[in-house]
């Protein structure tokens, strides 16, 4: 766990501030990317912010300086000058603030439509990530957090930090403005300004850091948050929740996630607003100094009236520039800091799955397991060790043994979703490692004991087995039969195009069985499929549903290798060869009447088993 956020203080000594200094450009890092994130989303939308931005930065100062030659003209007038003059100034100055009003409702316009399509190209990046991931990295409890913040943000920060930056650019033309304006009264005025506003900088980005620090460092709690609230709230879970009474135990440990960050949160915010009242007294004061001479210099004759109204203008509107521009960099601080997230997952190396082979030298070998072991990410004992085995074409291999024996991680690794970490596996004469990984896929038809059930249509639950024939009707009802799924499915009240689950509308709810068998559909769509993998596929059925699977399967075995894990001896004994695993090691092997005769640990479950029936 990450340890926990330093106590904050503001800096006081100078290496501390120059530490600030270095952290402040720190707030730009990853400003050019999030650009060019905007620009290939939608290059007018960002330059139309761009123009109007740039005319909201300089039309304050413009005004103020036509009120400057307002005043005058007026003043002018009283003593007798041109009186349509000060006419000319008013329509100036109209037409100066329609044009504002007009900008600002067309940056208002240009920010909401980036904000939809940033998010949404955002959050497609995001899970285009997430589809090239593999499967260890899945696992990985850094990762997994990294994916959470980064899809939690995904759609308000990148557009967060362009409208900061473009704030940033805005009042800092506005000030430029100001204080080319206050430049005609005195240089003195210009550093009164930026004096001001610095502390409340300072703090900005300090406590920027902090909160970022602060929602990095409690990112497993957020998440186990979620996760309550998924138990809570789903309909899956719902059934399990209800009957162990276990409701309140979960909306409690909720509750306690809540007040521990929410503590948190409020020292935080109490720190921020001490500071930031202090520091806008400060400003204030600074502001009505300011005011003050301003007001002398004008008595004493040594300013218009003209140049004290844009005077004071130009510097109320200049601090509130100021202001708003710190703030724009202590909230891009914080976007960027958030953005890094995103930029960290997007940049993640994606697995490395090397290999370009779509064929093996040798079709005739089938599949050979030499020497494989491998053990788990972050786990200290090997989950298989020392496995050899050879399977030829047409065979059939049944893994037998306890739980946790290893069987599940071994076609876990023939499926390539992990890599060995020691000996290897040949496919055909050649390792799994040099097949280009969608070619190899295309020859190995899976179905794991925790398949999914997808709320789809009941056809695409099947059509999802083989991505070329998605959408395949004849062929869902092919593989159907195939698994003894076709009766069950046709006989739903749409046929195959009944919606299945009960998340949507007029979705019809299967039976374990019943989905183990569309399960079984699933793997069964790739007939060209060289290899059978069959993990406990019939565990949900009664016995005479799995008789009859095993005999079709049987008659559509010409040639192609199954693998099967199951904990029945009727379906294990059919197998040609059968390997029992007890600790990640192969301890027996050979042909159900073999194993008998050996009288070893096979003989001894079979035993047990028969010994129920009788
Ligand atoms: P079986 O299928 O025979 O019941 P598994 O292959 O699932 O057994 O598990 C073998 C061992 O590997 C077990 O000790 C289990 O705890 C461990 N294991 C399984 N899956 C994972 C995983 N994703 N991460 C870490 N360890 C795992």
């Amino acid at each position: 766990m990450a340890p926990p956020p330093p106590p904050a203080r503001l800096p006081r000594s100078l290496p501390e501030a120059r530490l600030l200094a270095s952290e402040f450009w720190q707030a730009f890092t990853h400003a050019p990317r999030a650009l060019r994130l905007a620009w290939q989303t939608s290059p007018r939308l960002l330059l139309g912010l761009l123009v109007w931005t740039l005319l909201m930065g300089a039309l304050p100062s413009a005004i103020a300086w036509v009120g400057h030659g307002l005043v005058d003209s007026v003043v002018a007038a009283q003593r007798g000058g041109d009186r349509t003059a000060a006419i000319r100034w008013v329509g100036l100055e109209l037409a100066l603030v329609l044009t504002l009003l007009v900008a600002q409702r067309w940056q208002l316009l240009c920010q909401s439509l980036l904000r939809a399509q940033l998010g949404h190209t955002v959050h497609v990046h995001i899970f285009e990530k997430a589809l090239t991931l593999s499967l260890p990295q899945f696992e990985d409890s850094q990762t997994y957090d990294l994916l959470t913040r980064a899809r939690r943000e995904a759609s308000t920060r990148p557009l967060g930090l362009i409208t900061k930056l473009l704030n940033v650019l805005q009042n800092a033309v506005s000030l430029l403005g100001f204080s080319a304006l206050l430049m005609t009264l005195s240089p003195w005025a210009v550093l009164a300004l930026a004096l001001a506003g610095l502390p409340a900088f300072l703090a900005e980005a300090r406590f920027s850091g902090e909160a970022f620090r602060l929602f990095r460092y409690r990112a497993p709690e957020t998440r186990m948050q979620m996760y309550l609230e998924t138990l809570m709230a789903r309909e899956d879970s719902a059934k399990e929740v209800k009957v162990f009474q276990f409701g309140p135990r979960l909306l409690q440990r909720y509750r306690d996630i809540y007040l521990q960050v929410y503590e948190e949160d409020r020292a935080l915010t109490w720190r921020r607003h001490r500071w930031g009242l202090a520091l806008a007294i400060l400003a204030t004061l600074v502001l009505y100094g300011a005011f003050a001479w301003l007001a002398l210099q004008t008595s004493a004759g040594k300013l218009t009236l003209g140049a004290m109204t844009a005077g004071l203008l130009a510097f109320k509107q200049g601090q509130q520039a100021f202001g708003a521009l710190l703030q724009a960099i202590g909230g891009l601080y914080e976007d960027n800091l958030y953005i890094s997230t995103l930029f960290e997952l997007l940049d993640l190396p994606a697995d490395p799955e090397p290999g370009d082979a779509s064929t093996g030298p040798d079709p005739q070998d089938g599949l050979r397991f030499e020497e494989v072991a491998f053990t788990y990410p972050g786990a200290d004992a090997p989950a298989l060790a020392g496995i050899s085995l050879h399977l030829k074409p047409g065979q059939t291999l049944a893994l037998v043994g306890a739980n946790g024996s290893g069987k599940t991680t071994l076609i876990k690794l023939l499926a390539r979703l992990y890599q060995p970490t020691a000996g290897r596996i040949l496919l055909d004469g050649r390792d799994l490692q040099q097949w280009q990984p969608a070619a190899l896929r295309l020859r190995i038809g899976v179905i794991f004991q925790d398949f999914l059930r997808y709320q789809f249509l009941a056809g695409e639950n099947v059509g999802v087995g083989d991505d070329r024939h998605y959408d395949d009707e004849v062929r869902w009802q092919q593989a159907a039969d195939r698994a003894a799924a076709h009766e069950t499915l046709a006989g739903l009240p749409q046929g195959y195009r009944t919606q299945l689950g009960k998340w949507f509308d007029g979705g019809r709810e299967l039976s374990g069985g019943q989905w183990q068998r569309v399960a079984l559909a699933r793997a069964l769509m790739r007939t060209d499929a060289q290899i059978l993998v069959l993990d406990e596929p019939t565990s949900a059925m009664d016995a005479a549903a799995e008789v009859e699977i095993f005999d079709r399967l049987q008659d559509q075995a010409a040639g192609r290798m199954s693998i099967l894990i199951s904990h029945r001896f009727s379906t294990v004994r059919r197998a040609d060869y059968i390997a029992v695993l007890d600790g990640g090691r192969v301890v027996e092997r050979g042909s159900h009447v073999e194993l008998l005769a050996a009288d070893g640990t096979y003989a001894r479950l079979f035993e047990q088993q028969a010994q129920g029936y009788r």
